[in-house]
């Protein structure tokens, strides 16, 4: 699909376009680039490292996929957003890194709202845990911005649309909630290519797209 029909597409529902630039050649990110593109999406913590070192500087990297405790001293230095934050011992550890690097990264927790049996995530019960717990804690360097949710994959809209409506009412839940006065927590990523026009009508602030800019990848993940 033409890049810039679909950033102003996703920009006029007021959210953000997160190229999803995953298995793709640095020139195919820099082609974006010089279209004005600058937030892409990672999901493997060497590619991104790669990708940062190579790139502008200006990129803003959004790690978009599951983050082993012990690979986030490799994105602390440079990264954006780390969307798929599923445990306290993941916000701890980020915490600890973006201390060591001097400075704050932005987090999302990500909930399970796929039908899927999906290995990650949490469920609205462990995320409401998680968050009273990160509330409580007071972290200084690890920031939660708001919620990640990734569903089922289907052609099935009614299945879709389900699932977005119950990801942000958990969101605006937490965000009159526990989250009030806590204004930072505003992000809701959700949506890729073959459901982001759903997510935007339930609130997607930052929509994640690969296939749809950049063609079929070599492999999935
Ligand atoms: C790969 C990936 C995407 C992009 O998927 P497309 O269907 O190619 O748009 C979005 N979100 C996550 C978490 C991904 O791993």
């Amino acid at each position: 699909m033409d890049y810039n029909a679909l950033n102003d597409r996703i920009t006029a529902a007021g959210a953000t376009l997160v190229a999803v630039s995953k298995t793709h050649p640095e020139a195919a990110v820099r082609k974006l680039y010089e279209q004005g593109q600058r937030d892409f999406g990672e999901n493997r913590v060497k590619e991104a490292e790669q990708k940062a070192a190579a790139l502008p500087a200006d990129i803003r990297w959004h790690f978009i996929g599951h983050l082993q405790t012990n690979k986030v001293k490799y994105l602390a230095p440079f990264i954006h957003l780390i969307h798929a934050v599923d445990s306290e011992r993941l916000l701890e550890e980020i915490d600890k890194q973006a201390a060591s690097n001097d400075r704050t990264i932005d987090v999302l927790l990500q909930v399970k709202i796929a039908r899927e049996d999906s290995k990650y995530g949490l469920s609205p019960a462990d995320l409401r845990t998680l968050a009273a717990d990160y509330l409580a804690a007071d972290y200084r360097h690890a920031r939660v911005v708001g919620l990640m949710g990734m569903g089922t994959f289907t052609q099935d809209e009614a299945v879709t649309r389900a699932e977005f409506e119950r990801l942000q009412k958990i969101f605006e839940e937490l965000r009159s909630g526990p989250f009030a006065g806590r204004p930072e927590f505003r992000e809701l990523s959700a949506g890729m290519s073959g459901d982001f026009l759903i997510a935007l009508e339930h609130g997607s602030t930052l929509v994640r797209i690969g296939s749809l800019l950049f063609g079929e990848r070599e492999y999935r993940k």
